[in-house]
């Protein structure tokens, strides 16, 4: 039998087969009423897992579509603060640069970012605070509320990269004062790849640049999703709305206070596993700054041959993430969200224990025994 891998990466993730099904259908007109009440649907339950009451959009563009849009249409010529400690932190920081007049708060990756020089920038004029609440590349969960009450107390608008955050932890837009949220389809929403969401607060709307990209104007989307039945403003990728809607139906039938509860265990049994081996965590924390609960970077010690331990990982069946740029080589990634349980965590961690080993290090206990000590 020729059996698909299992991905344990950061994104794409396993979708459900209702999901993957939901595609093959005929297709609809993105005009009529079938394709608006879809829409509305999925506007619905997003807004629910963003915790916010603001204007919620779906775009056909993944989760970096969503980041341009954001600064796209709120941060012309306007002056920036990008909040950096991994490699999204800094493609905020790059996109920024496209519109307006950026200044990057650089910490390392992996280590907490610099709340007081974002303060300085504040004082000294900043307009818009970009912010990556899960920081994929490095493991780390950043304080976003932290950083909203900052920027709230300053006037400026906040932008949250909430990308592997919202459908697989804590995220509440409204009580973090977050004016632009957004979202990936691949990634804790268990659907294929290829779409985004973006919620923008009444505050941004205010602030609306009066230049805009074209495809990704959010003022033409609002437009759109105003019409009865509701609309987006070009042809979007219809299969994949209907496979986000399957994918939100599958979140609502769980529950989202479950679902973030799935995600703390694995996320802990992982660590358990980790601290079994023996393995240093690549984040470096603060009281502020949390790992993440949703993909765990652990740092890989002098010795341990990285391209082994995935290489033999991935004879199993399983793939896991390396690092990214400077990270290649220095850290493995285990992505844990979405649809993913104890089953698959379980059979990631058994292959994993036994790539240590070949790639050159002596786990201290078996991480098997105890991540299931947590999950059992
Ligand atoms: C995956 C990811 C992105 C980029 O999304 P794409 O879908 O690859 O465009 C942005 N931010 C974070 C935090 C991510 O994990």
């Amino acid at each position: 039998m020729e059996n698909e891998p299992l991905l344990m990466i950061p994104g794409p993730v396993p979708v459900p087969e209702k999901v993957r099904m939901a595609m093959l259908r005929q297709a609809i007109n993105h005009r009529g009423p079938e394709f608006g009440s879809i829409y509305a649907e999925s506007v619905r339950v997003l807004k629910d897992l963003f915790h916010t009451g603001n204007e919620l959009f779906i775009l056909s563009g993944s989760g970096t579509a969503a980041m341009e849009a954001a600064i796209g249409n709120f941060g012309r010529d306007r002056r920036i603060v990008s909040l950096v400690n991994g490699k999204f932190g800094e493609r905020m920081g790059k996109i920024g640069q496209r519109y307006g007049d950026v200044t990057v708060i650089q910490s390392d990756w992996g280590a907490p970012l610099d709340l007081e020089g974002l303060e300085r920038a504040l004082e000294e004029g900043a307009e818009l605070v970009t912010l990556v609440h899960n920081e994929t590349s490095s493991g780390i969960k950043n304080p976003a509320a932290a950083v909203g009450k900052l920027t709230r107390k300053h006037g400026a608008l906040f932008v949250m990269d909430g990308i592997t955050s919202i459908g697989g932890d804590l995220v509440d837009v409204d009580a973090w004062g977050v004016d632009v949220a957004f979202v990936g389809s691949q990634k804790c929403l268990a659907a294929p790849p290829g779409l985004s969401a973006v919620s923008v607060s009444k505050k941004a709307w205010e602030r609306l640049s009066e230049k805009r990209p074209y495809y990704l104007d959010l003022a033409a989307y609002r437009k759109s999703a105003a019409n009865s039945p509701m609309e987006t403003p070009y042809t979007p990728a219809v299969p994949l709305f209907l496979a986000l809607r399957e994918a939100l139906a599958i979140v609502e039938r769980e529950g989202l206070e479950k679902r973030i509860g799935r995600h703390r265990r694995l996320a802990e049994a992982v660590r358990a596993a980790v601290a079994a081996w023996g393995l240093p965590m690549f984040p470096r924390l603060d009281p502020l700054h949390e790992y993440s609960n949703t993909v765990t970077a652990v740092a890989i010690p002098d010795g341990v041959n990285e391209k082994v331990l995935r290489a033999t990982v991935k004879g199993f069946g399983i793939e896991i993430a390396g690092g990214q740029d400077q990270l290649k080589g220095r850290i493995f990634r285990i992505g844990h969200m979405g649809a993913v349980s104890a089953p698959e965590i379980l059979a990631t961690i058994s292959a994993v224990e036994f790539a240590l080993g070949k790639a050159g290090w002596k786990t201290r206990e078996s991480g098997v025994s105890a991540a299931c000590r947590v999950l059992g």
